[in-house]
């Protein structure tokens, strides 16, 4: 592959750049928004990497933030607040498979040395229009093919983050991980144990956002032996049900991490527990794992609105899965149904509440509760009947029949008497 002449770099970029270099100090564009821009993808996001120290790049600009100075990087704010992160040039001194310990004070040849995959160690000279390959990542971006920088092995033992990183940028833009690469993330791939769950849910995620075909993505974890360390509950399946799964992965409208996560795990409030993500996120995912099984038939109103009362806010998700399997377009559109009639489906949509149930002489306690319950199975039922005064009029014949029902779920049981 030859170079360009130049890169569309932006002219905040550039700013940064003539400032930093008239101070005497080199700059670089590097990373991502090179290799990206080189595949011929549009991407404005330039690294600058630069031989200023953080504490030089501070004294130059009005306005920086320091997100990782032990790391040497500075975000600069351009003129309209938008963030550039500009790096040292470094050199790591001392990894264990997590951090690193860094030295500044080295070349750009050094800098990127340092760097993971041959594709992602190229600089451009942004104002000078010159370029950096010295591992030759021009033909691989030409092959199509992620190699690691150096001994791939040593590589992956002194951060084995980029072990999930080669897949992701494999998946992301089809490229085939060179064999030696490739060997040594799978010989070295116990060591991703070691890393924090913040990082490998960052990767895992974003590499189902990026990826050509998530499947692909969760294949390569799985080929890795990625799925058995991080994501068991996902590895488990047999070889059938597995091609099964992954088949409907790609069907989804919207490569949904926390949905394909659930979708693909026996047990997803564990799996998604491990990743540490939100409490939001691991409710979501055990009430898509409880409610994935149940779907009810969308010839039958009553049906339908009883399992949406039930399943709450994981309608939707459930919907999303049924349709990537392709039985769900008419369940989608009975809901549809279901939500334009505006029916009553929870509690507080009744037209009594507790306190009208206290005024007619029920005592205060679980039996306003347990009889509004049966009220909504009621209205459920029959949407019709939710008027205050045919409500108060069944509440009534339920407590003098005594026939009250306990259970915590309308429609289980208990629904059909009186
Ligand atoms: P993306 O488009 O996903 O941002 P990127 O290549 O820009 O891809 P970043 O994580 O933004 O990835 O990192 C910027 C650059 O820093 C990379 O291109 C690479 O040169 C280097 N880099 C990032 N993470 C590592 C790592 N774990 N080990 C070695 N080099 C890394
Ligand atoms: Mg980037």
């Amino acid at each position: 592959m030859a170079f360009p002449s130049r890169l569309p770099i932006p002219e905040e970029v550039l700013r940064i750049a003539r400032r930093l270099e008239s101070a005497g100090f080199e700059t670089w564009c590097v990373g991502g928004a090179v290799r990206d821009n080189l595949l011929g993808y549009e991407s404005r996001d330039f690294d600058i990497a630069t031989a200023a120290t953080p504490a030089e790049i501070r004294k130059l600009f009005r306005r920086t933030i320091p997100v990782g100075l032990e790391h040497g990087t500075v975000a600069v704010l351009d003129r309209n607040s938008q963030p550039h992160e500009v790096t040292t040039f470094r050199r790591d001194v001392k990894t264990d498979g997590r951090h690193a310990v860094v030295e500044f004070g080295v070349s750009i040849e050094e800098d990127l040395a340092r760097r993971d995959f041959t594709i992602n160690a190229i600089a451009h000279h942004p104002l000078r229009y010159d370029w950096r390959d010295p591992f030759d990542g021009a033909a691989d971006l030409a092959a199509r093919t992620i190699r690691a920088v150096g001994d791939p092995t040593q590589r992956f033992r002194e951060d084995y983050l980029r072990i999930m990183r080669a897949l992701r940028f494999a998946s992301r833009f089809g490229f085939r991980i060179e064999d030696l690469t490739w060997d040594a993330a799978k010989g070295n791939v116990v060591g991703l144990q070691y890393l924090s769950a913040e990082r490998v849910r960052e990767e895992w995620f974003k590499g189902i956002q990026g990826a050509r075909k998530v499947s692909e993505f969760v294949e390569m974890w799985s080929r890795v032996g990625a799925l058995r360390i991080w994501l068991e509950e996902l590895a488990r399946k047999g070889e059938t049900r597995w091609l099964d799964y992954l088949a409907v992965v790609d069907r989804f409208e919207q490569p949904d991490p926390v949905l394909i996560t659930a979708y693909l795990s026996d047990d997803a409030a564990t799996t998604l527990t491990r990743l540490r993500c939100s409490n939001a996120e691991i409710v979501r995912g055990g009430m898509i794992a409880e409610f994935k099984g149940t779907m009810p038939d969308p010839g039958s109103a009553v049906e339908v609105r009883r399992w949406m009362s039930k399943a709450g806010s994981a309608v939707d998700d459930v919907l999303r899965i049924a349709v990537a399997e392709g039985r769900g377009e008419d369940l989608r559109a009975a809901v549809e149904n279901v939500r334009i009639a505006g029916a009553p489906l929870e509690i507080h949509d009744l037209a009594v509440r507790g306190d009208d149930l206290v005024e007619m002489g029920i005592p205060q306690g679980p039996e306003v509760g347990n009889i509004l319950r049966a009220l909504l199975d009621k209205v459920i039922e029959e949407p019709a009947r939710n008027t205050k005064p045919l409500l108060l009029g069944i509440a009534q014949e339920l407590v003098t029949s005594g026939t009250v029902p306990s259970s915590p779920f309308p429609g289980d049981g208990g629904g059909d008497q009186a």
